[in-house]
């Protein structure tokens, strides 16, 4: 037997790269981390910029609380949270972020750049980091919040690079994120802008319907049946199109689970139900369905993106879905402008 060892602990850099390929897969990944932190920090004004569908430049810049410098140096360490304290918080999360895996991961697979300031320090922090090695740290003058400047994603992670698609497809994906992010929160004000042109401008302070319009054209909004219903402790909000509208995805169909988007096979499942036959096969609703729901019968955990979400009690939030969209489809039939006016 030899006594020579074969077993290392891997250094940081190389663990965050790995933990990098399970939290970050293309820009879309990054934008979705990098507004959930916007929004959890409290901000009311979220900007986006992507060049090269996020692949050569992507930006966020947000007007919430901020990070002092001793803050901003340790959330880019892996594992450093705000936002949990022990196992149990996992069961009542308040907050879009949790695992403290985010900024750590995309700062070892790009040039990461961030900017930050709070309400109280008159100085900024403005900290910079090269595929995961730290280059520098220095005030800067910015205001309130914070700015994360990602470029040249998977620089350094050539087996990774290779797997982004073209530009347009990156952007496609980039875009719909802004698209759900956008839908979830209207009181949120948010612009996009793609190569250097702006593509949207969306207000702070919007109602939902308003919000729908400016993202999916106005012509949408009278097919808009409300829902609403409220079962078992569990309530349901939001619009269901009318099933003479539809899409070839499910592009379109947006559910939000106590203000976190996410995927839900669960649900796919239930809109089938609720639209039967009067949709043709292969093509889905269009459908913006918000629950709320106690968190403790909501596990956000399953998987680290916290894309897709599982229910204590599924079969009841089916239940409720389907009952609420086919009342919903059944309601007056005046549309969406019809029923803000009621
Ligand atoms: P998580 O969101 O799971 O806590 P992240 O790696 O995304 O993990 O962020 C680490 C920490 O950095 C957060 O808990 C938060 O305290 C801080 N942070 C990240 N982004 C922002 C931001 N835009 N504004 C203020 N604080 C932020
Ligand atoms: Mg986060």
């Amino acid at each position: 037997m030899s006594a020579e060892k074969h077993i290392r602990l891997l250094s940081d850099t190389v663990i965050n790269q790995i933990a990098a390929g399970e939290v970050v897969e293309r820009p879309a990944s990054v934008l979705k981390e990098l507004i959930e932190n916007a929004v959890d920090a409290g901000a009311t004004q979220v900007d986006v910029e992507l060049v090269d569908g996020g692949r050569r430049k992507l930006v966020v810049t947000d007007n919430g609380r901020g990070m002092n410098r001793d803050d901003a140096l340790l959330s880019i360490e892996r594992h450093a949270t705000s936002k949990i304290r022990a196992a149990d918080d996992l069961v009542r999360i308040g907050t879009l972020g949790f695992r403290g895996e985010a900024l750590a991961a995309i700062a070892s697979v790009s040039r990461f750049t961030l900017t930050t300031r709070t309400a109280e320090d008159e100085a900024g922090t403005e900290i910079l980091i090269d595929g995961g090695r730290f280059r520098e740290v220095r005030e800067a003058g910015c205001p309130v919040g914070t700015s994360i400047e990602v470029r040249r994603l998977f620089y350094n992670v050539p087996a990774r690079k290779k797997f982004l698609r073209a530009p347009a497809t990156e952007l496609n994906h980039a875009r719909q994120c802004f698209l759900v992010h956008a839908l979830s929160r209207p009181e949120v004000g948010m612009t996009l802008k793609v190569d250097e042109k702006e593509s949207f401008r969306l207000p702070a302070g919007d109602d939902m319907l308003h919000r729908i319009g400016a993202l999916y054209g106005t012509s949408l909004l009278p097919s808009l049946k409300p829902v609403s219903l409220r079962m078992h402790g569990l309530k349901i909000g939001g619009f269901a199109a009318d099933p003479t509208v539809h899409r070839r995805g499910r592009g379109d169909q947006l559910f939000v689970v106590n203000g976190r988007p996410a995927a839900a096979p669960l649900v796919y499942h239930a809109l089938n139900r609720a639209y039967g036959d009067l949709i043709p096969k292969g093509r889905h609703a269009i459908v913006f369905l918000f629950l709320e729901i106690d968190p403790a019968l909501v596990d956000v955990n399953v998987h680290p993106t916290k894309r897709e979400v599982r229910f204590r009690n599924g079969a009841e939030v089916r239940d409720l879905v389907i009952e609420a969209v086919r009342e919903g489809l059944r309601g007056s039939g005046s549309g969406a402008d019809g029923a803000k006016a009621s």
